[in-house]
């Protein structure tokens, strides 16, 4: 999250800037800047604006983003994992040039915009690289905090944990690059206006299959013994109490991220002889969402559950293509 003023470049700092143009070759490669598993335990929910008027656009052209958004934003699945603890890392070696500690791990929705006004980014550490760029690191869990101002840090170095302080409604790294000073998109470093895809990436070789672009993806799936909340879901409650022989429901749950207008989800649910007891297809995506909670499930039958293994297959179809899809299964013995 956090949204940024765009920085007004004056006369003489242009030049400064089309003058780094001869340093081209000393591009920085960053790290991970989470300890975390891209596409398992931690997903990306937003890339930089790549869009300078009101409208907005990731740097494939896709809805990733939203208006002003100056970073990326690594998400984790639920609350429960923030509570549990992920390190945010030092994404290239360099020297701590800013901290702030001591914010609240508060959502938003619960604090409000004002409690944060001036201090969005939260908790957060800003580090110097060499030759002109800077790494900041934003929402970071209130005294989680492991470097001091001036210290050295090498890439891969825990430096605090993710949080939920400042403009922030879920448990996510806002990751920050700049060079001298401007905003750049570590997935498209000088890319030209309105290209799509094209630019330079910042990301270390190895990481880049991790991190290709992925326009939809599913956050969390399982099953659960009775309804799932969002709030339920991020609580962990879900994953706690998992569904047995005796639980009242069945419940199959997905909640996806980057789903868009007009895309049409759908789920089944088949009991252990494969028959389908249970379906749902939802209405079509009236705009684009950066999350969807959906489900299916049914009451447990007077005979009760039938032991063996239940499926659930989800389904994305958009303009009758197939996006998306996910089958997982529970044991019920
Ligand atoms: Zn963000």
């Amino acid at each position: 999250m956090q949204r940024t003023r765009r920085l007004h470049v004056a006369g003489p700092l242009l030049c400064l800037v089309l003058a780094t143009g001869a340093f081209s070759e000393e591009l920085p490669l960053f790290d991970l800047p989470v300890a975390c598993e891209l596409g398992r335990s931690c997903f990306i929910q937003n890339y930089v604006d790549a869009d300078p008027s009101a409208s907005t656009r990731d740097y494939t052209c896709g809805t990733l983003s939203y208006d002003g958004h100056n970073g990326t934003d690594i998400r984790l699945p639920t609350m429960a994992e923030q509570r549990a603890g992920v390190d945010v890392l030092a994404a290239a070696p360099g020297r701590v040039l800013r901290r702030r500690d001591g914010m609240a791990d508060t959502s938003v929705r619960e604090g409000g915009r004002d409690a944060v006004k001036g201090s969005e980014c939260g908790n957060a550490v800003v580090i110097a690289h060499d030759a002109g760029w800077e790494t900041q690191y934003c929402h970071m869990a209130r005294g989680s905090l492991r470097v001091a101002v001036g210290e050295r840090v090498e890439a891969r170095q825990p430096i605090g944990r993710i949080g939920l302080s400042g403009l922030t409604e879920y448990p996510h790294l806002h990751f920050i690059v700049r060079h001298r000073g401007e905003i750049v998109d570590p997935f498209a470093h000088q890319a030209a206006p309105n290209a799509c895809g094209a630019g330079r990436m910042l990301w270390l070789p190895a990481l880049r299959p991790a991190l290709a672009y992925q326009p939809r993806q599913v956050l969390n799936a399982g099953f659960a013994g009775t309804p799932v909340t969002m709030a339920s879901l991020e609580a962990g409650d879900v994953v706690r109490q998992p569904p047995d022989t005796e639980t009242p429901a069945l419940v199959a749950y997905i909640r996806g991220i980057g789903l868009k207008i007009g895309d049409v989800q759908a789920m089944i649910l088949r009991d252990p002889s494969g028959q389908v007891i249970a379906r749902h297809e939802a209405e079509r995506l009236p705009r684009n969402q950066a999350q969807t909670l959906i489900f299916v499930g049914l009451r447990k039958p007077p005979t009760g559950w039938a032991r063996g293994t239940y499926k659930a297959s989800y389904t994305v179809l958009h303009e009758g293509n197939l996006v998306l899809e996910r089958s997982f299964n529970i044991d019920l013995r």
